[in-house]
C-alpha cells in the first residue's frame, strides 16, 4: 500500500497483503496498518489499484471494513475484487469504479492516468499521478515482454514521453519470470511454479502449456484454489 498526501487529502495506491512468515506462528495473514488515514482531519479521497494479485488487492475487503471509500480498477481487477467484497459482505455499500487504459480521474489534488503494463495478470496498470508538487509514477509490477499472451505489452511509448516531460518520484518492480523448457528433463522431474495469489497469474497459465509442449512433461495443477477452479 502507497499513499500520496497533499493538505490532508490522502490517495491510497493498492491494498494488498501478504502471507506469515515461518515465524509468524499463529498469523494467517499480514495486513496493511492503516491506523495514519484514519487519524482525526486526514481526508482519503479513494483507492487505486494497480493489478488483481493478491499482494495488492487482498487486504482491501479490511481496509473498506473501516474506510469506506471509493475504489477505482480495471475491469479484470474489480472482477477479482468483488468475490473478496462478497465473502466479507460488504459488496452492496462498496464503490467501486471502473477505469480503462489511458483513462485520466481527477481526485482532489491529485490527476491520475491509467499506463499500460504487462504482467502475469492481464489488465494491469501503472499509474502516473500529477500532483501539485509535480509526478509521480507507480509502475507496479511490470514485465517487458515484447510478445505477452494477452497481447498487451508495456506502453513503453508513454513511459517514454513520461520521462521526457519529467517524473518527481518513480519506484520501479520488474517481474522475472524463468524460461522451463531450457532446462534439460534429465535435470529434473518436476518444476513447480507459482500461479499462486488464487489463480490470478493467468498469464503464466498458457506459458506453462507452450514450455511444456515439446517435453515429455505435463501440466498439473495443485493447491486449494487452482483445484477447485482447474
Ligand atoms: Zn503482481
Amino acid at each position: 500500500m502507497w499513499a500520496l498526501e497533499w493538505q490532508n487529502q490522502v490517495l491510497v495506491i493498492d491494498a494488498g497483503l501478504m502471507f506469515p512468515q515461518e515465524d509468524m506462528l499463529g498469523i494467517d495473514l499480514v495486513l496493511p496498518d492503516i491506523s495514519y488515514l484514519l487519524e482525526k482531519g486526514r481526508k482519503v479521497l479513494g483507492i487505486f489499484l494497480s493489478h488483481g494479485h493478491e499482494d495488492h488487492i487482498g487486504g482491501l475487503p479490511f481496509v473498506l471494513k473501516k474506510l469506506n471509500v471509493p475504489v477505482y480498477g480495471t475491469r479484470l481487477t474489480l472482477g477479482l475484487v468483488k468475490p473478496k467484497l462478497k465473502e466479507h459482505r460488504i459488496l452492496r455499500e462498496s464503490d467501486l469504479r471502473e477505469v480503462r487504459v489511458g483513462d485520466s480521474v481527477q481526485l482532489g489534488p491529485f490527476r491520475v492516468e491509467t499506463v499500460a503494463v504487462c504482467h502475469s495478470i492481464p489488465d494491469a496498470v501503472a499509474l502516473a499521478i500529477q500532483t501539485p508538487v509535480g509526478r509521480v509514477v507507480y509502475t507496479s509490477d511490470f514485465k517487458l515482454d515484447p510478445a505477452p499472451p494477452d497481447g498487451y505489452p508495456t506502453d513503453m511509448e508513454r513511459f517514454r514521453r513520461l520521462g521526457d516531460e519529467g517524473v518527481q518520484l518513480g519506484p520501479f518492480r520488474v517481474e522475472t519470470v524463468a524460461v522451463c523448457h531450457s532446462i534439460p528433463d534429465a535435470v529434473a522431474l518436476a518444476i513447480q511454479t507459482s500461479c499462486a495469489w488464487r489463480c490470478s497469474s493467468i498469464g503464466r497459465s498458457p506459458w506453462l502449456g507452450a514450455a511444456c509442449r515439446p517435453t515429455s512433461r505435463r501440466p498439473a495443477s495443485s493447491g486449494s484454489s487452482r483445484s477447485l477452479k482447474a
